[in-house]
């Protein structure tokens, strides 16, 4: 009788501090990891109360429509690919550079909908990804200290004492390159750039490329052939679900730092309950910002956007389900996505405890494996590097934990650009490569062929899973 008690208080977890009512501003009364100190207070208002009053860049409709595909997802009836660079930067917001992000992005979809089998739903860490959180605060150079650049929407890169001074402006600057940015990526999927009917539209400069291995190739527009065929046929059937099937939704996703900019665009709207945040459709907290107790999941959890939060290797299947039960305490499908970033060597030890204890609650969330944030290494000249086998072993090691458990791995986070960068080793690249082209002002990316690359080798391994 004791012990059957003292099992049943073990499973009804405290948690630390008492629920308190959400309200929107709630979050400011609790600790901001990674907050920025701005030494202006009247330039920071000034700047706040401007992107108030700016209209927003999504809505709710679209986050809704979102939610219902996530939910999916959970289910095993889509997959979910996100990616985009590690931080997008204002020099960046050019139409090359964002046409040849969303044209990888749309040609892996393709490769993955081949695989799969399945409708795959597109999120891109693009149109925000502006703030980036540090290790450390500060930046030493030859004795000279500076803050860290946290991104383009708090400071500049160069290191400079006024670079690097957190400018509140810098929030309105990349609030509107995002803006400009999705109003492209918006004109190009809704003119036809991106109908599947058409996938040639994407491939221009790419194909051609000569660096790119010609059985990518050949595979490659295979793959699109035997799409177009396909369409084609259930289109000679007079299927109705055809339209659907070809169109192509495009969402947005960014890591949600600054909790200024964000709470900005925090909105109730017309005929919906609650609040939205829209910045963008599918915020997620970082592993260094997801504290139980802190203000970001203070300000997620009253949020009814899709919310993604990353899980490194240290987190417990406790603090898991904590956070869990915190951002979404009804359970609500489609609500959550668990982004795991555990690492190759440490993905076989920390995962499957935590997918069997959320299994095991019955918690809705799509699991989401992010294999580049635990897998960066530093080469002998002090780059940052990640190793292609290592990204890859990393999905195939947590599609074997899923299965095992019988739970679904519902998609993939790479970051990754469609320009010809050499950042990641593997795929084509060695260590000697890497000085050629390595732009990333964070993480190293995916180049196109590495990306592509991924793209078969994932497809594959979902051609392979049981269908459910
Ligand atoms: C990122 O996604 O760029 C990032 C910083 O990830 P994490 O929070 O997983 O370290
Ligand atoms: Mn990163």
């Amino acid at each position: 009788m004791g012990r059957r008690l003292e099992g049943r208080v073990k499973e009804r977890r405290v948690l630390t501090s008492p629920p308190v009512s959400w309200h929107p501003d709630s979050w400011r009364s609790k600790p901001v990891a990674q907050g920025v100190a701005y030494d202006d207070p009247v330039a920071l208002e000034a700047a706040l109360a401007k992107l108030r009053e700016l209209p927003p860049l999504v809505n709710s409709w679209e986050v809704e429509r979102l939610k219902k595909q996530v939910a999916d997802a959970q289910e095993g009836k889509r997959f979910l690919l996100q990616g985009g660079d590690c931080a997008e930067t204002l020099a960046d917001c050019r139409p090359s550079v964002i046409t040849n992000k969303l044209k990888i992005l749309l040609q892996m979809s393709l490769v993955l909908v081949h695989g799969a089998k399945k409708p795959v739903v597109r999120v891109g860490r693009l149109a925000g990804q502006y703030a980036k959180p540090r290790t450390s605060a500060t930046e030493e150079k030859n004795g000279v200290v500076l803050p860290s650049y946290f991104g383009d929407l708090v400071n500049k890169p160069a290191f400079e004492p006024e670079a690097r001074r957190a400018d509140p402006r810098a929030m309105i600057d990349a609030y509107a390159h995002a803006g400009l940015t999705l109003n492209f990526v918006r004109s190009l999927t809704a003119a036809g750039f991106a109908d599947l009917h058409h996938p040639e539209y994407w491939d221009l400069a790419f194909l051609s490329r000569a660096d790119l291995p010609r059985e990518l190739r050949d595979e490659y527009t295979q793959t699109t052939a035997k799409l177009g065929e396909a369409l084609r046929f259930m289109e000679a059937l007079g299927e109705g679900s055809v339209d659907e099937l070809s169109r192509i939704d495009f969402y947005t996703s960014h890591e949600a730092l600054s909790l200024h900019y964000e709470s900005a665009q925090l909105r109730t709207v017309p005929r919906r309950e609650g609040h939205y945040l829209l910045t963008t459709h599918m915020p997620w907290i970082g592993e260094r910002t997801r504290q139980l107790d802190g203000a970001h999941v203070e300000l997620f959890r009253g949020i009814r956007n899709v919310v993604g939060v990353k899980l490194g290797p240290k987190v417990t299947p406790e603090e898991a389900l904590d956070l869990f039960a915190t951002l979404n305490p009804e359970n609500e499908p489609g609500k959550l996505v668990a982004i795991t970033r555990m690492g190759a060597r440490n993905v076989e030890r920390a995962l499957p405890p935590l997918v069997e204890a959320v299994h095991r609650a019955g918690r809705r969330v799509l699991w989401v494996s992010d294999p580049m944030h635990g897998n960066t290494i530093t080469t002998t000249s002090g780059l940052k590097t990640r190793d292609f086998d290592d990204i890859l072993q990393e999905i195939e090691a947590s599609f074997d934990v899923h299965r095992a458990v019988g739970s679904v791995l519902g998609g993939v986070h790479f970051e990754l650009t469609g320009d010809d960068v050499t950042e990641c080793i593997g795929g084509g690249l060695t260590e000697s490569d890497l000085d050629r082209n390595y732009a990333s002002v964070c993480d190293p990316r995916l180049n196109y062929p590495q990306a592509l690359e991924m793209a078969f080798r994932l497809g594959r391994r979902l051609g392979q899973l049981p269908s459910r």
